[in-house]
């Protein structure tokens, strides 16, 4: 049986990853508190070091690791946010990282991780066959593999931006916590209902391939067909032996929403015109459905803006109004 996460977890992740990350501001969002009627918040974690939340838990997942297993590297299987954070964070601690990819990622992402000082490894053709090149460096060199999402000091990690939102805002209603595999909205979730089991949390994703949700609906994790969509860092399973995040998805979560991708682009583009800040879809999925009036009554809210990895050409014709829909491209 695997211990639960705490609490405690999360109050000792904060202190391991002092330093190594950026305490993101509380930004208070003028345009958003007119529309929804209450007070908004954005918590910026897309100024947050390799450009996302992360960072995180990625830091804490290494500096974590014992002194034998960082002399031998950790490993890891991601294309976008999460290779990033895990090489920058095994770089700041002088440590080995290979992240390896299947050879369908495109180009830029690939030397968005190597630069960040991570060896990439293309593999095959798809996430499986990269997969089993890990399970190689962990057998056959003993390199650690650390998963994005689904690991106690991950989750843990993800918390400490919980932890910053309510010592800022004790008074906070409502967080809106975008969702793919869980790690945020688990780590998040745990520290507001151990503060204040009051505090509403709503998990958001895209209805194009919402893994978590359609899990949760069907009582076991199941696998969705991946679709092109704007919220490409939401994409992915949850993994068939998830441990930790589906339950605490599932115990946690007040509410779920679903944004089309339309209210994605507006997500964007608002965020831009009206808080100047730079957001990728899944970063934005908070904004969107603010805006659509998909969350009843969110009182003061926080809406966690999680990542800032958009390609520049799209993020322009976005904000220059175009609703980009990626399937018809
Ligand atoms: C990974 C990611 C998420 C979702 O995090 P999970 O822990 O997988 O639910 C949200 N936003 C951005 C920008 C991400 O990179």
């Amino acid at each position: 049986m695997k211990d639960p996460i705490t609490f405690a977890d999360v109050l000792s992740a904060r202190k391991t990853i002092a330093g190594h990350v950026i305490h993101t501001p509380l930004r208070p969002s003028t345009a958003l508190s007119e529309q929804v009627g209450s007070p908004v918040w954005l918590k910026c974690e897309q100024q947050q070091y390799t450009g996302s939340f992360k960072l995180r838990g990625a830091a804490n997942a290494v500096l974590r690791l014992s002194d034998a297993q960082k002399a031998k590297g950790v490993v890891g299987v991601s294309t976008g946010n999460y290779g990033r954070a895990l090489a920058y964070a095994a770089r700041n601690a002088g440590v080995r990282s290979v992240i390896c990819m299947s050879e369908l990622v495109p180009q830029n992402k690939v030397d968005g991780i190597r630069a960040q000082g991570a060896e990439v490894r293309i593999i095959g053709r798809s996430q499986d066959e990269a997969q089993h090149e890990v399970d190689r460096l962990v057998k056959e060199d003993g390199m650690t593999m650390l998963p994005p999402f689904d690991h106690a000091d991950i989750i843990a990690g993800q918390g400490t931006l919980g932890l910053e939102v309510i010592e800022a805002l004790p008074d906070v209603d409502t967080l809106l916590v975008p969702l793919s595999g869980g790690g945020l909205l688990a780590g998040v979730a745990l520290v507001a209902k151990s503060i204040n089991p009051g505090i509403r949390v709503v998990g958001i994703s895209m209805e194009r391939g919402c893994a978590m949700i359609t899990s949760l609906q069907e009582g076991k994790p199941t696998a969705v067909r991946e679709l092109p969509t704007l919220a490409d860092s939401l994409g992915g399973g949850i993994g068939e032996n998830n441990q930790y995040t589906f339950d605490m998805c599932a115990d946690l979560t007040d509410d779920f929403v679903l944004v089309n991708e339309a209210q994605i682009a507006d997500g964007i583009r608002a965020a831009y015109h009206d808080d100047q800040q730079v957001i990728e879809g899944a970063g934005a999925v908070g904004i969107a459905a603010l805006r659509a009036g998909l969350v009843d009554n969110p009182g003061q809210t926080v809406v966690l803006t999680t990542g800032c990895n958009i390609d520049m050409a799209l993020h322009k014709r976005i904000a220059g109004g175009e609703d980009v829909d990626l399937m018809a491209e």
